[in-house]
C-alpha cells in the first residue's frame, strides 16, 4: 500500500499544546478505530511534533490518542517558520525509514492515507504549503469527518464511467453561513488520459468542534528526526518576539454585545443604536467576520472603531466566554458559533426564524435591531432607575 496512516500535526507555541491538538488526535483516534474495524486493517495515528525541546509533548500526544510520534527537535523549528515547518514535515512523512521506525508500512509506502491540520492561523498556512509540496488536495475549515466508500461518475475524473473509489474520506464544512454542507473529496484521476493519485487526503480542522480523549494509560512509540537545513533554508531568523495584547479585550468583559451583517439596511444608524445598548449593558462590542471586511460605506470613525478584526469573534477571530452574550444580526454560522458557544447566556436578535443562532440561545427575539433595541435599552435604562 503506497499510502497509509493518518498523521496529524501537533500544534503548540514553544512547548504548551494548542487544544486543537489534543482535538484533533481525539477525532483520529476515532476515525483510524472505526476505518480499522470497517476494513479490516491495522493503520496507525502519528503525532508528528516540530519544536525545541518539546520532548514532554509526545506522551502528552500518546495519551490523546497517536499510536507513534515523529519528533524533530532544532532551535531552529523553536518557533513555526512556515517553509522550514513544510520542508521538515514533508521530509518525515515521505521518509518510509523514519515512518517504518515508528509504526508498520508496507515495502511500497510512499506517502500518508490522511493528514490533519488545526485550521487555525498557521495550520491553515502550513497545511496549503504542505500539500502544495506532497502534491494533493487539502479541505479547509473541516468540522465533521466520515470514511466511506463510494462510486463517482465524471466527466473528467473518471471519463463519464462509474468508478469504484475506496476509503475516501468525506470531510465536511460549514458554508453558505452555515445553512450548507459541503462535502469535500479528495480524489485520483481515474480517467486513463490524465490518470494521477492524490495522497493525502488530507484536512485543517476547526478548533473547538471534536472532543480530547485523553488516556493516560496509553503507550506509544516516539521517534526522532533529525531534521537536516541547507543555507536557505535559514534565510529566516527570528530576532524577537513579542506577543501584542489585542486592542480590544474582548476576553475580559462580562457582557459582549455582537452584531454581523443585519445592520445592512442602515448601517450607521443600527451601530448607533448597538452602541447605546452596549453603553447601558456596561458591554463590549464584537462583529461577525464579514463585517471586518468594511461591506458598507459608514464614517470613517465608525469604520475604525468597529469594522476590524480585532473585534471578530469565531474561527478567525476570538473566543470568549462572557456571562451575556447578545448576537444582533448575526445568522449563527458554524465559524462563529465556535467563538461564543461557551458563553454562559445567549440573546439573539433576528427576524429569521429559521437562522442557526437561535438553536444557540437561551433568549431568541424575532425581530428587526430597528425595532427592538429602542425597546431593549428603555428597558434597560429603567431597570437600572434611568441611569
Ligand atoms: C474559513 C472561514 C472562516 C470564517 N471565520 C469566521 C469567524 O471567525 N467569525 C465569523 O463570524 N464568521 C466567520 N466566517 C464567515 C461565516 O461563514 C459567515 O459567513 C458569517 O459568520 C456570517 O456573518 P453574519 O452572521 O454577520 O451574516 P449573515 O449570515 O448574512 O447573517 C445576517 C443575519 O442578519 C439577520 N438580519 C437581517 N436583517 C436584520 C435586522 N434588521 N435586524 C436583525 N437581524 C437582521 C438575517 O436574518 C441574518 O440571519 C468564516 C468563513 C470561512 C469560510
Amino acid at each position: 500500500m503506497k499510502y497509509q496512516h493518518l498523521f496529524v500535526h501537533f500544534e503548540h507555541d514553544d512547548g504548551n499544546p494548542a487544544n486543537v491538538s489534543f482535538e484533533m488526535l481525539g477525532e483520529a483516534r476515532r476515525l483510524m478505530d472505526d476505518f480499522n474495524r470497517k476494513y479490516s486493517l491495522n493503520e496507525k495515528v502519528i503525532a508528528i511534533i516540530l519544536g525545541h525541546n518539546t520532548k514532554p509533548l509526545c506522551e502528552k500526544a500518546i495519551h490523546a490518542g497517536a499510536d507513534a510520534v515523529i519528533f524533530a527537535d532544532h532551535p531552529e523549528l523553536r518557533y513555526p517558520k512556515i517553509m522550514l515547518d513544510t520542508k521538515v514535515i514533508c521530509s518525515i512523512v515521505r521518509d518510509r525509514k523514519t515512518v517504518a521506525k515508528a509504526v508498520e508500512v508496507s515495502e511500497d509506502y510512499e506517502k500518508p492515507r490522511y493528514m490533519f491540520f488545526g485550521a487555525d492561523a498557521i495550520g491553515r498556512h502550513l497545511s496549503s504549503t504542505v500539500l502544495a509540496e506532497l502534491e494533493s488536495g487539502l479541505a479547509s475549515d473541516v468540522n465533521k469527518l466520515v470514511v466511506d466508500d463510494v462510486i463517482i461518475t465524471h466527466e473528467h475524473k473518471t471519463k463519464g464511467k462509474p468508478e469504484k473509489y475506496e476509503k475516501i474520506s468525506f470531510m465536511y464544512r460549514p458554508d453558505f453561513s452555515g445553512f450548507l454542507w459541503t462535502q469535500i473529496l479528495c480524489l485520483d484521476n481515474k480517467n486513463p488520459e490524465i490518470a494521477s493519485e492524490f495522497s493525502p487526503q488530507a484536512c485543517s480542522i476547526i478548533p473547538g468542534v471534536f472532543q480530547p480523549v485523553i488516556d493516560k494509560s496509553r503507550k506509544g512509540n516516539i521517534v526522532e528526526y533529525e531534521p537536516t537545513f541547507a543555507g536557505k533554508d535559514l534565510r529566516i531568523r527570528i530576532t524577537k518576539r513579542e506577543i501584542i495584547k489585542s486592542e480590544v479585550p474582548l476576553e475580559d468583559y462580562n457582557v459582549v454585545v455582537a452584531f454581523g451583517r443585519g445592520i445592512k439596511d442602515a448601517p450607521e444608524s443600527n451601530i448607533k443604536l448597538i452602541e447605546q445598548f452596549a453603553k447601558v449593558l456596561n458591554a463590549e462590542v464584537a462583529i461577525s467576520l464579514p463585517l471586518s471586511k468594511q461591506p458598507y460605506p459608514v464614517s470613517q470613525s465608525i469604520k475604525s472603531t468597529y469594522f476590524i478584526p480585532a473585534r471578530v469573534v469565531g474561527t478567525s477571530g476570538k473566543k470568549i466566554k462572557p456571562k451575556l452574550y447578545v448576537a444582533i444580526g448575526i445568522s449563527g454560522a458554524a465559524q462563529h458559533i465556535i467563538g461564543m458557544k461557551e458563553s454562559e447566556f445567549v440573546v439573539s436578535i433576528n427576524p429569521d426564524p429559521d437562522a442557526p443562532i437561535k438553536d444557540e440561545s437561551d433568549v431568541y427575539i424575532q425581530g428587526r435591531m430597528e425595532d427592538v433595541l429602542p425597546a431593549l435599552i428603555d428597558s434597560v435604562k429603567k431597570l437600572k432607575g434611568g441611569k
